[in-house]
């Protein structure tokens, strides 16, 4: 594959090659692949990843790997997801005052989102979620109490479905990746 090509392809190329081709190095987590991070300096020069990706650099550097000198091992995992909830211009929802941005949304980025995009919808949409949500509380009179009694509900929901969990979001990031 060329090396710039988008990321579903390089993920489906890394597979493929630890799948059907059988060349996948092990590992306790599954098979991966080297990728040969030494050889960005050599194509590009000395300091080259310390001024492209220092927080890779400082990532890998917490686990004592040196990506300047060492390659790495890696595999695809999931980084984004296109959402699902339709939203309009006014990034308003079907649910009546609930306005959404970001990866809960579907359709911004087609069905590949081009590398950046996420930073750059999430800044531009948020800030009109929040602007006009802002001005649609301003006409919505608000129940004389506030209370989390629907919270609860949900949570009873949940529990009666056996969907019940102490996590309040769903983990992206392997165990590995989160240094104590
Ligand atoms: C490793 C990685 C690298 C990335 N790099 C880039 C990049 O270089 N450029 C780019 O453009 N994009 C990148 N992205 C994508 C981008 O970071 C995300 O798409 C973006 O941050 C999503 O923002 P969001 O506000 O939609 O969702 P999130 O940032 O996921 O915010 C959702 C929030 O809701 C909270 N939440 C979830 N469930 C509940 C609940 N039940 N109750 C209360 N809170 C809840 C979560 O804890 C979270 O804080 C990257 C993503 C990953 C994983």
């Amino acid at each position: 594959m060329h090396p710039l090509e988008t990321r579903d392809v390089t993920a489906a190329s890394i597979i493929r090659e630890c799948t059907e081709r059988g060349k996948g190095v092990e590992t306790n987590l599954g098979k991966a692949l080297w990728l040969d991070t030494p050889m960005i300096e050599l194509i590009h020069g000395e300091g080259t990843i310390e001024k492209r990706i220092p927080a890779m650099m400082r990532m890998f550097g917490k686990y004592g790997i040196d990506i300047r000198k060492e390659p790495i091992l890696v595999y695809p995992t999931l980084h984004y997801q296109n959402g699902g909830l339709e939203i309009s211009d006014d990034c308003a929802t079907g649910v009546e005052n609930l306005y959404a941005a970001g990866e809960v949304a579907g359709g911004i980025h087609g069905r590949n989102r081009l590398m950046g995009n996420s930073l750059l919808d999430v800044i531009v949409f948020g800030r009109n979620a929040g602007i006009y949500a802002a001005a649609k509380a301003k006409e919505t009179a608000s129940p004389e109490k506030l209370t989390l009694a629907h919270i609860e509900k949900f949570n009873k929901e949940l529990e009666a479905a056996g969907a019940a969990s102490d996590v309040a979001s769903p983990m992206l990031l392997p165990h590995y990746s989160r240094k104590k």
